[in-house]
């Protein structure tokens, strides 16, 4: 038995090991050390994951339960989270490697999305159909669709978990979480939360391991009735594919290559931060990353510069450390990549303003980082505006005019989110309009709210997160006739 701190998958309300007998490690990407394990689980685990959550909806007191009990267990549930959160965010920290000061804020605004769907577990209405014919009553119910498999990335995985956790409890699901084998640790923390709130066995379960190994499994099991899946295209366009042959209901929040567009009537201090805050805050591991800068000619080299002197500011280093303000790379092998796409930026004659590396700076020890790097004079054709980085590069792009701006930003397979700098409101409404991503951020970057619609255009994604659209995606409608007329007419007459 190692000595790593070990957490346990949770079955049935069962804490449990692996059938494989295997452990996954958890490695810290400050040290570039293990320092907790998980159960690696194989086909015959997500196959019991998925049974235990179809017997809790089936047959268990959740399916009888009353909606209001449903929310007041997700409120519970989210002061539980409130509590723990410093212990959460650790968690996160020694997972994910990303600021305390980010992944604490990130937690203690968690249990928001549980009050929220708390709330609405009991304002999920049907309604009654006005009739076109005689004697009959005819009404619709708002129903949970079965067993939802919740699969997450390893950037933001509690918050990203709780984005389709929420609604789906809220609507009545069961649920089987797989979350990403890099950063599993906080959603098994989760589940000793789950059985202090007193959801009943089966409701949550949890299934960790390589997602080559229990995706599959999970995905074409007839019991599942839905696939909620954050994480990168290749993986959500595998998943839709399974989906599919067996007709399922699927949810993808997938990646981006957001335009952050700076015109230059804007306030160009603000603007400066928009920009750094939209690419360096977490690395620029996020989906919303707004990694293609686009700064009108007449204020381009001005940009730039104050752009670069300001990140050329930022301190690396432990991300446990308040001060901090740029940590490492969660994986390495996402380093290795985001090094490659430095590389090929430098090939495709991109002009490299800042960064470009690996730090120097020994106080950082073994932690997987990448220096804060601004290529300058990225044209959209280039691969290094084309593809998702997700790691700190920022490519600054130039434009004439709105129509160009248009132009550029739109000119990408994704359309997750985008920034729009400039004082002239007509223009933010214009640009609001024409840009087709499913965030329009203006004179700010990076918000987002349980109480606001997420998700993607085009290959970034299907389906919404957060706010009232959400918990649509976790129900399906019955509809329903009641013959009020005495007798059945003659089935051969035709009227
Ligand atoms: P990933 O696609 O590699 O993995 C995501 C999850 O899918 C992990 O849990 C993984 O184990 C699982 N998985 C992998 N293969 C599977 C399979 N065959 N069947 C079932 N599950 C499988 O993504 P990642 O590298 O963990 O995360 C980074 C990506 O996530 C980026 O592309 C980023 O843009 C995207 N992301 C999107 C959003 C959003 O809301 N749109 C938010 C955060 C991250």
């Amino acid at each position: 038995m190692s000595d790593l701190a070990r957490f346990h998958n949770v079955v049935n309300g069962q804490p449990c090991a692996s059938t494989t007998g295997r452990w996954l490690a958890s490695v810290n990407p400050y040290t570039g050390k293990a320092w907790a394990e998980v159960p690696q689980c194989g086909p015959d685990d997500a196959d019991a994951a998925v049974q235990a959550a179809w017997r809790a909806f089936t047959k268990g007191p959740w399916a009888t339960m009353s909606a209001t009990a449903r929310g007041k267990l997700l409120r519970r549930l989210a002061d539980l989270i409130a509590r723990d959160a410093e212990k959460l965010a650790e968690i996160e920290v020694k997972d994910n490697g990303k600021l305390l000061a980010e992944m604490s804020a990130q937690v203690r605004y968690v249990p928001e999305w549980f009050h929220y769907f708390g709330g609405l577990a009991d304002k999920i209405e049907g309604g009654v159909i006005p009739s076109d014919k005689p004697d009959v009553f005819n009404y619709t119910k708002r129903e949970p669709l079965g067993v939802v498999v919740c699969i997450t990335p390893w950037n933001s995985p509690l918050m990203l978990l709780t984005w389709k956790l929420a609604p789906a409890l809220a609507a009545g699901n069961t649920v089987v979480i797989k979350p990403s084998e890099f950063t599993s640790c906080s959603a098994l923390a989760l589940m000793e939360l789950v059985k202090e709130a007193g959801f009943p066995d089966g409701v949550i379960n949890t299934v960790t391991g390589f997602g080559a190994e229990v995706g599959p499994t999970l995905v074409e099991n007839p019991q599942v009735s839905k696939v909620a899946f954050t994480g990168g295209d290749a993986t959500g366009a595998a998943i839709y594919a399974q989906a599919a042959k067996h007709i399922k209901h699927v949810t993808l929040e997938l990646g981006g290559k957001s335009p952050n567009i700076v015109f230059d009537d804007a306030n160009l201090d603000d603007a400066v931060k928009g920009a750094i805050s939209g690419i360096f805050a977490a690395s620029g591991q996020t989906c919303i990353a707004g990694s293609r800068l686009l700064v009108q000619r007449s204020v381009y080299e001005e940009v730039s510069e104050r752009v670069v002197a300001f990140a050329s500011t930022a301190r690396l280093g432990d991300p446990m450390e308040r001060t901090t303000q740029v940590g490492p790379i969660t994986t390495q092998p996402q380093r290795e990549k985001v090094l490659g796409y430095i590389d090929i930026a430098k090939q495709e004659g991109a002009r490299c303003l800042l960064g470009g590396g690996t730090p120097k700076d020994p106080a950082l020890g073994e932690g997987w980082f990448v220096e804060p790097t601004i290529f300058g004079d990225v044209n959209n054709s280039m691969r290094i505006a084309r593809e998702e980085v997700f790691g700190p590069v920022l490519s600054i792009i130039p434009f004439e005019d709105e129509d160009e701006a248009v132009e550029i930003a739109n000119d990408t397979i994704y359309g997750l989110a985008s920034g729009v700098w400039t004082k002239d409101m007509r223009r933010a409404f214009k640009m609001a309009d024409r840009i087709r991503a499913g965030t329009v951020w203006v004179n700010t970057y990076r918000a987002v709210s349980f109480l606001a619609p997420f998700g993607g255009y085009k290959k970034s994604g299907i389906g919404r997160e957060s706010g009232q659209a959400a918990i649509d995606e976790y129900l399906q409608t019955k509809c329903v006739w009641i013959n009020l007329a005495e007798g059945i007419p003659d089935p051969f007459v035709i009227r």
